[in-house]
C-alpha cells in the first residue's frame, strides 16, 4: 500500500526522523485481516529521553514566538491535512479498523482543532484590574505552561492527537508526543504535515513504543516536563496521576466512560433510536464517549427494541476499506474477546440477544453488531466500559429510577437524554452526573466544545474556550500605584 509505504517509520526527535538506539522496531497490524502492515520504530526510555530534551530545547523559543506565527503554522496543517483527507482516512482504516467514511468524518473533526486552535492562539488574554484596595494595579499575563507529554489511545487516531497538540503548541508549549502502538501511522504523518507547514525543530517529537510504562515514568519523575495530557483507561490514568504528584506536574486527563442513555415515554423514537445508534456505533462503539447502558421506559420498551434491533441487524460488518461497511473490526483479539465475554455474562445474568452475538468465524477481530435487552442488575456491563458494538437495554418506570441507575457509576464522562419535554430535560440534565450531555442526540464531540468528564473519568476539558488554558499558567505582576 502507498499510503503505508509514504509514512515516516521513524522516531520524530528534534525535527529529524531516527532509529531507535537500539534499533528495535514494532509491528502495525491491519485488524481487519490480521497481517503486518509494517514495522516502525520501538522507542526505549533513553529514546524518550532525548525527545524530551529536545523539546526543552525548544521550549523558550517557541513561546516567543509571536503568536500569528504559532497560529499560523496550525492553519496551513489544518489545510494540509484536510487536502490530505483521503489518504490519513485510509491510513486510520488500515491500522485501526474503523470504515472509511468515519476516517474521513474523523479527518475533518481533527482537523477542525488545528482550525479552532489557531484562531485561539490569537486571543490569549490577560487582565489589568485595581485592588479592592485602590492603591495597587493587579497585572495578570498568561504564559505557556512549558514542555508536555501527551499521550493517546489508538480509537481516534488522528483527533486524540491533534486535540492536545493544537492547544498545546497555540499556547506555546513543546511537545513529546507519545501515540498508542496499535496506531502511530497517522501521528507519524501528522508529524510531517506539520513539519511541512512550517512547525520548527523540536517543538513536535513523537515516540513510538511497547514500552509504554517503561518510557513514561523517567519521563514524568525527571523534573522536565511540566504538563501531561492523558487520554485513555482509568487504571492508567491512576497510574500518571500517581506519578506526576511526586513531582507536580500538572494534568489533564481524559479517562474511561460508562454513559448511560435515556429514553422516556415522551420521547419522539425515531430521534431516539438514531441517536442510539450514533451514540452505540460510532467508531464499532470504541469510544469513551459510548453509550454503555440504554435505559428505555417500559411503555415504549418493546417498539424501541424493535425498531433498534432491526437497525443493528442491517448493519453491514466487513473490513473498513470495502465501500458500503457499516461495522469494521474491533482493534484486537483481546477487545473482541472482551466484548464477547461481556454478552455471555450478560445472558448468564437473565438477558436475552436480540441480534447478535455470536462470535464469528475466519481472519480479523470483527464482532457483530449486538442488542441484548432485560440487562440485570447483576451483569458486568452495568459497570464495565464494553467498548463494542453491544447495545445493553434496561427498562425503568420513573425519572427518578432512571437518574439513579444512571447516576450509580464512578465514571461520569458523558450521557444522553432523549425526550420531547423541554422540563424534563432540563430538570434532568442537572442531575446526571456527567460532564457531556447529549440531549436528543447521539453525538457530542465537537472541537467548540468543552469535552471532558466528572468523578473517576478525568480531569480538565479539551476543545472549546477552555482548551488552552489547560497549556497556560497565569502570572500575576503586583503594581503599586502610590499614594
Ligand atoms: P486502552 O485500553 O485504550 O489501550 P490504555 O490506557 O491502556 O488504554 O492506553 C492509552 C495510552 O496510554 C496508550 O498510548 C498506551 O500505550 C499508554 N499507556 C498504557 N500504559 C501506560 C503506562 N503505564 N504509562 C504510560 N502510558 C501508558
Amino acid at each position: 500500500m502507498t499510503v503505508v509505504r509514504d509514512v515516516p517509520k521513524q522516531l520524530f526527535i528534534g525535527g529529524t526522523w531516527q532509529d531507535a538506539e537500539s534499533a528495535r522496531t514494532l509491528s502495525v497490524d491491519n485488524p481487519a485481516t490480521g497481517e503486518e502492515l509494517c514495522q516502525v520504530a520501538d522507542a526505549s526510555p533513553a529514546d524518550g529521553q532525548r525527545a524530551v530534551d529536545a523539546a526543552v530545547a525548544a521550549q523558550a523559543a517557541w513561546a516567543a514566538t509571536a503568536p500569528r506565527v504559532r497560529s499560523e503554522i496550525l492553519r496551513r496543517a489544518y489545510d494540509l491535512i484536510i487536502e490530505r483527507t483521503e489518504v490519513l482516512a485510509l491510513l486510520m482504516t488500515l491500522e485501526m479498523g474503523k470504515p472509511l467514511a468515519e476516517a474521513r468524518a474523523e479527518v475533518a473533526y481533527g482537523a477542525e482543532f488545528f482550525r479552532w486552535f489557531s484562531e485561539e492562539a490569537v486571543r490569549i488574554d490577560g487582565g489589568l484590574t485595581t485592588a479592592p484596595d485602590g492603591r495597587n494595579r493587579l497585572l495578570v499575563t498568561r504564559q505557556p505552561v512549558g514542555p508536555c507529554l501527551l499521550i493517546t489511545p489508538w480509537n481516534f487516531p488522528l483527533a486524540m492527537g491533534t486535540r492536545k497538540i493544537g492547544p498545546a503548541l497555540a499556547a506555546g508549549c513543546t511537545v513529546v508526543l507519545k501515540p498508542a502502538p496499535q496506531t502511530p501511522l497517522t501521528s507519524l504523518a501528522l508529524a510531517a504535515i506539520l513539519t511541512e507547514a512550517g512547525l520548527p525543530a523540536g517543538v513536535l517529537n513523537i515516540v513510538t513504543t511497547t514500552d509504554a510504562a517503561g518510557v513514561v515514568e523517567p519521563l514524568l519523575r525527571g523534573g522536565q516536563i511540566r504538563k501531561l495530557s492523558f487520554t485513555g483507561s482509568t487504571a492508567v490514568g491512576r497510574i500518571l496521576l500517581a506519578q506526576c504528584a511526586d513531582t507536580v506536574i500538572r494534568t489533564s486527563m481524559e479517562l474511561g466512560g460508562n454513559a448511560p442513555l435515556i429514553v422516556f415515554e415522551d420521547a419522539d423514537l425515531d430521534t431516539a433510536v438514531e441517536g442510539t445508534m450514533v451514540a452505540k456505533m460510532r467508531n464499532m462503539g470504541e469510544s469513551c464517549c459510548a453509550a454503555n447502558r440504554i435505559y428505555v421506559h417500559t411503555s415504549v420498551a418493546r417498539e424501541f427494541a424493535a425498531r433498534l434491533t432491526t437497525r443493528m441487524a442491517a448493519l453491514r460488518v466487513g473490513p473498513g476499506t470495502e465501500p458500503g461497511t457499516d461495522v469494521g473490526p474491533l482493534i484486537d483479539a483481546t477487545a473482541r474477546s472482551k466484548a464477547h465475554d461481556l454478552v455471555q455474562d450478560a445472558v448468564k445474568h437473565g438477558a436475552t440477544v436480540l441480534t447478535g452475538g455470536e462470535l464469528p468465524t475466519g481472519p480479523g477481530c470483527f464482532y457483530p453488531p449486538t442488542v441484548l435487552a432485560g440487562l440485570t442488575p447483576e451483569a458486568a456491563i452495568n459497570d464495565t466500559e464494553i467498548f463494542g458494538p453491544v447495545a445493553a437495554l434496561v427498562t425503568f418506570d420513573t425519572e427518578d429510577q432512571a437518574v439513579t441507575a444512571a447516576n450509580d457509576t464512578e465514571f461520569g464522562l458523558a450521557s444522553y437524554l432523549f425526550t420531547q419535554n423541554l422540563d424534563r430535560a432540563l430538570r434532568v440534565a442537572d442531575r446526571l452526573e456527567s460532564g457531556m450531555i447529549g440531549l436528543n442526540t447521539g453525538l457530542v464531540s465537537n472541537p467548540a466544545a468543552p469535552f471532558g468528564g466528572i468523578k473517576q473519568s478525568g480531569l480538565g476539558r479539551e476543545g472549546g474556550r477552555v482548551g488552552i488554558d489547560e497549556f497556560l499558567e497565569y502570572k500575576y505582576i503586583a503594581v503599586p500605584v502610590g499614594a
